[in-house]
């Protein structure tokens, strides 16, 4: 009889999504005049960049030549994309990371939520709340928890993001193998400065834990002294692996780019306690399972380092973090509390009342679309989650709409 994993079972079914649908559907039929803008998605809006544009139809236009064909390329990703990786965006700002430590991948999603299985399922993981779903829903398939109780997987260990830790959570109490980090954040927008994630290095080290360090969002740092790459932080190459994404900052989200770097000195340990280099698991399963991201796309993304890609990426981020200094201040200055929006493009914003009640207030009332925090998790309750990809046209007038409604 065929079995089948019966950890996709314990799995909560994530209504957030459709009931967010739901809610706007319903309200479209009762009000078919009134205008909807949706502040609730993390989605880019802006065309891709015109140098990613023209590198991506050049290399269509070799795919079509005898001369310039290529069939199946390099599992990892071509040379070309991960060198210029490597110099630009560590080597570049004094990081030590080499072209054969990048793994280039069709997203930091599948990266993110593929990397568990080259720990063992016994382990300990530390996850934060609120999060980015892929981190937590992958364990729970990969059967690293018990049932869900509570709002809460048993044998997790949450990482509780707070009021009063401005959602930066504390170490764990317990012991824990595997740590998700995440900066800036999604769906908080928080940012971590480099003493505070010194102590996470630190804690990993003395630990023998790993980090895996999520910073699809880094292009958004406007702040010099926070760091956008935990390689920043002395000591760890040894203990951590770093996700990035090109989906949000040069407008990938649909043609898929991303990598992430493990580092050749990061190691855990086999259960006789021998050093593994997790640069072979990962390079073993990469090889076994994918055939990395088309050309066309690479050579896509190869573009963002050129001078004219990398003054368009400028453009692109700048444009949304506009619309993100925009929600900010107007949402500050209705008198809500707010992190984010200054080095990222969410702005999480404490509605000191139920997240579905806010929701259903900015619908009614100004008809604008928000996340509720709640969805991201139990310390999501009571916030929700305004996004900056949008229009900036649509962003002002999802202001003068809120500002009208909630004054
Ligand atoms: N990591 C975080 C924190 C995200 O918010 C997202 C997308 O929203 C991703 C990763 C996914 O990135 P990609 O488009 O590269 O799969």
């Amino acid at each position: 009889m065929i079995k089948i994993n019966e950890n996709y079972l314990k799995l909560q079914s994530s209504y957030l999504f459709a009931n967010i649908a739901r809610r706007v559907a319903a309200f479209q039929q009762a009000h078919a005049d009134r205008e909807i803008i949706k502040l609730g998605i993390g989605d880019v809006t802006r065309p891709l960049p015109a140098a990613c544009i023209a590198a991506f139809h050049r290399a269509v236009d070799e795919m079509a030549d005898i001369a310039t064909f290529r069939g199946y390329g390099p599992e990892q990703g071509y040379d070309f994309l991960r060198e210029k990786i490597a110099r630009h965006d560590f080597q570049a700002r004094g990081i030590e990371i080499s072209a054969e430590e990048v793994f280039v991948s069709d997203g930091a999603k599948c990266d993110n939520g593929n990397i568990q299985e080259i720990f063992a399922t016994d382990i300990t993981a530390a996850i934060p709340d609120p999060v980015y779903p892929v981190y937590l829903d992958t364990n729970v398939m990969a059967g690293r928890t018990g049932i869900f109780r509570d709002g809460r997987y048993e044998g997790v260990v949450y990482l509780e993001g707070t009021r009063e830790n401005g959602f930066i959570p504390d170490l764990p109490q317990k012991k824990v193998d595997l740590i998700y980090l995440c900066y800036p954040n999604n769906p908080t927008g928080a940012t971590i400065t480099k003493s505070e994630l010194k102590k996470w290095v630190d804690y990993a080290r003395d630990n023998q834990a790993v980090i895996l360090y999520d910073a699809a969002y880094e292009s958004f740092i406007r702040d010099e002294t926070l760091p956008k790459s935990i390689y920043e932080i002395e000591g760890a190459r040894e203990v951590a692996i770093e996700f990035r994404s090109f989906s949000k900052t040069a407008g990938f989200t649909g043609i898929r780019c991303a990598y992430t770097v493990v580092p050749r000195s990061c190691e855990a340990y086999t259960v006789r306690g021998e050093k593994h280099s997790l640069h072979a698991l990962w390079n073993r399963r990469h090889t076994t399972k994918f055939n990395s991201v088309s050309y066309p796309v690479q050579r896509a993304a190869e573009a963002v380092f050129s001078d004219d890609g990398k003054s368009q990426t400028k453009e692109l981020t700048q444009y949304y973090m506009k619309n993100a200094a925009l929600i900010r201040r107007e949402m500050s200055a209705l008198g809500f509390d707010c992190i984010g929006g200054e080095n990222s493009p969410y702005i999480w914003v404490d509605g000191k009342t139920d997240s579905w009640e806010f929701f259903d207030r900015l619908l009614d009332k100004a008809g604008v679309v928000c996340t509720p925090g709640a969805g991201f998790g139990k310390c999501g309750m009571g916030y929700i989650r305004l996004s900056a990809f949008n229009n900036h046209e649509n962003v002002q007038k999802a202001m003068t709409k809120i500002k009208a409604a909630l004054k």
